[in-house]
């Protein structure tokens, strides 16, 4: 286990199978360039352990040149690609092979691919050490790859978080195995949001609300928003395709966090059934679910309050905020059972100073 800033990682990969991966990659690339001088073109910073290696591995005649893009800032990339150094000259008419230590969402990619798509290059291919396949989502097919990794955050051998750990001669990934992950379980008005913030800043999580990510959407005028909108103003739940693609999406773009806060999801069976098999799938888990309760006159009260101020048309109509209620009492009350017979299942008072139930649900966390 090493520290980097303040994340702890542990080992992922031996230099043994760093080293094969690269020679992986340096002979597939000479069967195809061994009669021809290709240029090599590294991705700064995180190639140059990758370029330097499979260098040494490469025995034909071969340039060697770099250009620089920044994307990643801390763990999660930014999604802005900014090209800092750009494509050397004098590469017309020649074959151009990128080496990529790693492609995952395959922003970087498309900048490059967009990048040489003015040269006049004879061909141009792409090999990256590791590939996260399950995360990319662009359309240049990867040439070459040495590894395929899941979707970890990792660092080591010229990757970095927050600039440290580019000289390891290992790779390591963040360790996650103190990851608390939360579902606020209750009705509308409950106070889920509320006391996510508290929770969010007190354990140091990430917090994904269903609803806040629609309303942005709609804000913004998205695809996603023009499609949950008439759902939402009914007071009606969004389908849970939509809703279920949407919270991986939520997730996948944290991989850094030290857990989640999910409010608002899961509202179905479905929901929550998916959420097992996915947190499964990246080697994670559901702690614990906590109802927030209180009674539907209350509540009432607290949504017509927050419709004064928020401005939602969901929470300013009483026959909508009944709707609700509805939907919850038909959709989403039977995960009780679900998570009780997971043994996951806790329920506190939701009715008091905001505080008093911050403590409340501190006194179920601590537990866990
Ligand atoms: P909320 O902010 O959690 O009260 O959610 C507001 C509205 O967003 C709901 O009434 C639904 O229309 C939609 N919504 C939020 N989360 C979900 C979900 N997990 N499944 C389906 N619809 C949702």
């Amino acid at each position: 286990m090493i520290k980097l800033h303040d994340k702890q990682f542990k080992l992922f990969l031996n230099e043994k199978e760093i080293a094969d991966a690269v020679a992986k990659v340096a002979k597939a690339v000479a069967a195809d360039y061994k009669d021809e001088t290709p240029v090599f073109v590294g991705v700064l910073n995180g190639a140059f352990m990758f370029v330097a290696d499979f260098l040494k591995s490469y025995e034909h005649p071969c340039e060697v040149s770099f250009v620089k893009l920044s994307s990643y800032q801390g763990l999660t990339s930014t999604g802005i690609v900014e090209t800092l150094l750009d494509i050397p000259e004098g590469i017309g008419g020649k074959s151009v092979i990128v080496l990529e230590d790693i492609v995952d969402t395959g922003r970087t990619l498309q900048k490059l691919v967009h990048l040489f798509s003015g040269s006049n290059v004879k061909e141009f291919k792409i090999a990256a050490l590791f590939y996260k396949s399950s995360v990319y989502n662009g359309e240049y097919p990867i040439d070459y790859f040495g590894i395929e990794i899941p979707d970890k955050f990792i660092v080591g051998y010229g990757l970095d978080y927050k600039e440290l750990g580019r000289n390891l001669k290992e790779v390591y990934q963040l360790n996650q195995d103190h990851m608390i992950n939360l579902v606020l379980f209750g009705k509308p008005g409950a106070g889920k949001g509320t006391q996510a913030n508290y929770l969010k800043e007190k354990y140091n999580l990430k917090h994904i609300s269903t609803g806040d990510v629609f309303r942005y959407n709609m804000k913004n005028g998205t695809a996603l928003g023009k499609l949950a909108q008439s759902y939402m103003d009914r007071g009606d739940l969004v389908p849970d395709e939509v809703t279920i693609k949407m919270l991986q999406e939520e997730v996948e773009k944290n991989p850094e966090a030290n857990g989640f806060i999910f409010d608002g999801f899961p509202r179905t069976v479905a929901q929550a059934e998916a959420l097992d098999n996915f947190l499964e799938s990246k080697e994670m888990q559901l702690n614990a679910t906590i109802a927030l309760e209180a009674s539907d006159d209350i509540l009432t009260q607290r949504l017509v309050e927050r419709g004064k101020v928020s401005g939602r048309s969901d929470d300013q109509d009483v026959t909508k905020i009944k709707h609700r209620f509805q939907e919850y009492n038909q959709k989403t009350a039977p995960l009780r059972a679900y998570y009780e017979t997971q043994g996951k299942f806790h329920s506190i008072n939701g009715i008091g100073e905001i505080k008093e139930i911050t403590e409340r649900l501190g006194a179920v966390i601590d537990t866990l």
